[in-house]
């Protein structure tokens, strides 16, 4: 079961590429997937769908997953352990169910999973019967870093201070560098991918087994039930724009700052090694 994870910090664009993935005739993309229990577990939280459908429950998809999962397993995908590591190997089966049943379903050769979350993927790579590449995504951290202090997310403000960001940057690049560095992975910069989608998508295609198809830039024309993620995956809109606010809303200190601070974690996210596939 052939499954890309995008690894990055918060705010990097990773609704973009799984979206231009997802624009692939081979692939299918859940979004951020270790989401799932938060709409279909008790909570029942009443999101829409990216597919319109008012919720994920009521979405025709993921209605037909949640039945070939019972057909196979007698579980439904509320009950499924998707995000819970007190029970690592339940959490690993149960993923493995999930991702052959939405490939049943969507026909689909490969998943998409933008979690981004490091710890979820370090699970994956564990877990019997996945083959998993790792997508290391990473953004100029100007950008990042001024779209985190502007995020409404309550988890988010713990790390109000420039210095928190910085320390927070530099420890995800870190994190997902170490864990996917001897293994064969991919790296992609957010600014190369809106600037030429087709020169960064072109190598990752080949890196997960397939051809670039010149229908992954019209994103938005394309299929979607993406469980979380930015407001980007409900755009009608295939336009792309480079967020470089960054370059008028931080004064000179706080680049310099950003500059200087982030290096380990810009190096981290450089140093492709002998794995990195084809990824700048
Ligand atoms: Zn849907």
């Amino acid at each position: 079961m052939k499954v890309v994870y995008i690894a990055s910090s918060p705010h990097s664009g990773s609704t973009l590429l799984d979206l231009m993935l997802n624009g692939h005739s081979g692939a299918f993309t859940v979004g951020e997937i270790r989401q799932l229990p938060k709409f279909v577990g008790p909570e029942q939280l009443m999101k829409r769908c990216t597919c319109g459908a008012p919720s994920i429950i009521e979405c025709p998809f993921w209605h037909e997953v949640d039945a070939v999962v019972q057909a196979r397993t007698g579980q439904t995908l509320g009950t499924l352990n998707i995000d819970r590591y007190d029970d690592l190997d339940g959490c690993r089966r149960d993923n493995l169910v999930l991702f052959e049943a939405v490939a049943a379903v969507s026909g689909a050769g490969f998943i998409v999973d933008s979690s981004k979350d490091v710890h979820r993927l370090e699970l994956l790579l564990s877990a019997p019967g996945l083959d998993v590449l790792p997508v290391f995504l990473a953004r100029n951290p100007k950008g990042q870093i001024l779209s985190m202090t502007r995020s409404g997310e309550r988890k988010n403000r713990q790390f109000a201070s420039l210095l928190g960001l910085i320390g927070f940057y530099c420890l995800q690049n870190s994190k997902i560098d170490r864990l996917i560095r001897d293994r064969p992975h991919f790296r992609v910069r957010y600014e190369d991918l809106v600037r030429n989608p087709e020169a960064v998508l072109s190598p990752l295609m080949k890196a997960i087994g397939y051809e670039y198809e010149p229908g992954q830039r019209d994103f938005a024309e394309h299929e979607r039930h993406n469980v979380g993620g930015n407001r980007m995956r409900r755009k009608k809109s295939n336009e792309l724009r480079l967020d470089e606010a960054w370059r008028r809303d931080l004064n000179f200190f706080q680049k310099v700052a950003i500059d200087i601070g982030t290096i380990p974690g810009r190096y981290a996210f450089r140093r492709a090694g002998a794995h990195g596939l084809a990824g700048k």
